[in-house]
């Protein structure tokens, strides 16, 4: 028709759909109509949220990660006449991840369980928007290995690599970077002393001042952890050494981070803490879109605070730096050792100091090996979390 414009939308898949960023995702997707279609989206065992959200954006496909649930969802689409086709299991993530359905991926499940479909988003050459950090500090340089071989843009949806990946040059370049700075809010237990967090509860740890966020990540917050592994993600997506990455608390959350140049400039991006404007920029890059998010009101908020991080009060991120300077299979078991640790605090199991004694401790049983290889990395994470259970079990025990 003369005078209409048609542009292609991008059909999307979203794996972890009825999370904390994969709802801010379709939240702007929502907003686009005319850009963007849901071509996939996936749950782990929260069959009737993903059927909600089935209902409102009609995907192709819906998977289930828990075989077991596989009825419920293909029961439960079949009674509101969706045309929606029901897959379950690990290996219908790697499918929809990695299908001629959908030209860009959200990978935004939480842990080691997203670096299959993550991987296989890559070899597919989508345009990979990144939550899931922690396929990246397992399989770090496999996966940019992969992304560079099939031609996969990453586009870094943590809220610090995303604010680096705006201020580093945009043809890729390093020349002239000295140093990342990746700000931390610091977390629920800024400014506290080791020994007053003996005592502290999931609910006090998931009560995080700034973002909100899934449990499993609030807690990696709340130990810093959670900056060790960006510090580890930060290597991988920009090739900087571990001397050129530093951290510093800044607990407003408005800088998300800072690009340190040599001739004395410093660039950084700064917005409202919401997930949105990073999913937005990663949706639509090279263009920009409206996120939903309110503009920033610098004098509302009048001071920038900033510190260096009490690595005595929060071992973790001291864990995190020496695991990737070691190299090979170290940050894989540091990522295992963490997710096992804070399974077991969110479960009432392990008392919130003992997440870094238990990291420390599955760190000194086992020796890390040289690994460039995806099996090798997988079967190490699998001995790892072997490790760090029969520990936990000796911990709880005593
Ligand atoms: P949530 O816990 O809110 O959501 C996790 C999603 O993954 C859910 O859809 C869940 O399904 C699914 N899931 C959980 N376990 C599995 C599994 N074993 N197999 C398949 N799917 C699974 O997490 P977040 O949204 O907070 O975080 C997602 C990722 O993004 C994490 O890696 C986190 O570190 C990263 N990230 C998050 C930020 C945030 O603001 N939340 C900020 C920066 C990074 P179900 O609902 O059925 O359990
Ligand atoms: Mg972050």
């Amino acid at each position: 028709m003369a005078g209409s414009l048609t542009i292609d939308k991008r059909r999307i898949a979203l794996l972890g759909a009825t999370g904390s960023i994969g709802s801010s995702a379709l939240d702007v997707i929502a907003r686009h109509p005319e850009r963007f279609e849901v071509a996939a989206l996936s749950a782990h065992s929260r069959v009737d949220e993903l059927l909600e959200l089935c209902a409102r954006f009609r995907p192709e496909t819906a998977v289930v990660a828990d075989e077991e649930k596989y009825g419920a969802l293909r029961d439960g689409l079949a009674a509101r006449g969706l045309a929606t086709r029901a897959l379950a299991g690990a290996d219908a993530l790697d499918e929809i991840a990695g299908d001629e359905r959908s030209d860009t991926v959200l990978a935004a499940i939480v842990g080691a369980a997203g670096v299959s479909s993550t991987l296989a988003a890559a070899r597919a050459g989508k345009r990979l928007l990144l939550a899931n950090k922690e396929s990246v500090v397992l399989a770090g340089a496999v996966l940019m290995r992969t992304a560079a071989e099939h031609g996969a843009r990453i586009l870094p949806i943590d809220s610090e690599h995303n604010a680096i990946y705006q201020c580093l040059p945009a043809d890729g370049s390093r020349g002239g970077v000295r140093r990342l700075l990746l700000t931390a809010s610091g977390g629920p237990f800024r400014g506290r002393s080791r020994a007053s967090l003996a005592d502290i509860t999931p609910d006090q740890a998931c009560a995080h001042p700034n973002w909100v966020m899934g449990r499993k990540i609030s807690v990696d917050s709340a130990t810093l952890m959670n900056k060790g592994l960006e510090v580890i993600e930060a290597h991988h997506l920009f090739g900087l050494a571990p001397e050129c990455i530093e951290v510093v608390v800044h607990p407003q959350s408005v800088i998300h981070s800072l690009v340190d140049y040599v001739d004395g400039s410093v660039l950084a991006q700064l917005g409202n803490p919401d997930m949105r404007t990073a999913l937005a920029y990663g949706l639509a890059w090279p263009e920009r879109i409206d996120s939903g998010v309110a503009p920033l009101d610098l004098t509302a908020l009048a001071r920038f605070d900033f510190a260096a991080p009490d690595l005595q009060a929060f071992p973790c991120l001291a864990l995190a730096y020496e695991a990737l300077r070691t190299g090979g299979t170290a940050p894989a078991i540091l990522n295992a050792a963490n997710e096992v640790a804070v399974a077991a605090f969110l479960a009432g199991q392990l008392p919130f100091l003992g997440i870094s004694a238990l990291i420390e401790s599955t760190l000194a049983a086992m020796s890390p090996e040289p690994a460039d290889d995806l099996a090798v990395l997988i079967a190490c994470d699998g001995q790892a979390r072997r490790q760090a259970t029969e520990l936990l079990g000796r911990m709880v025990r005593q």
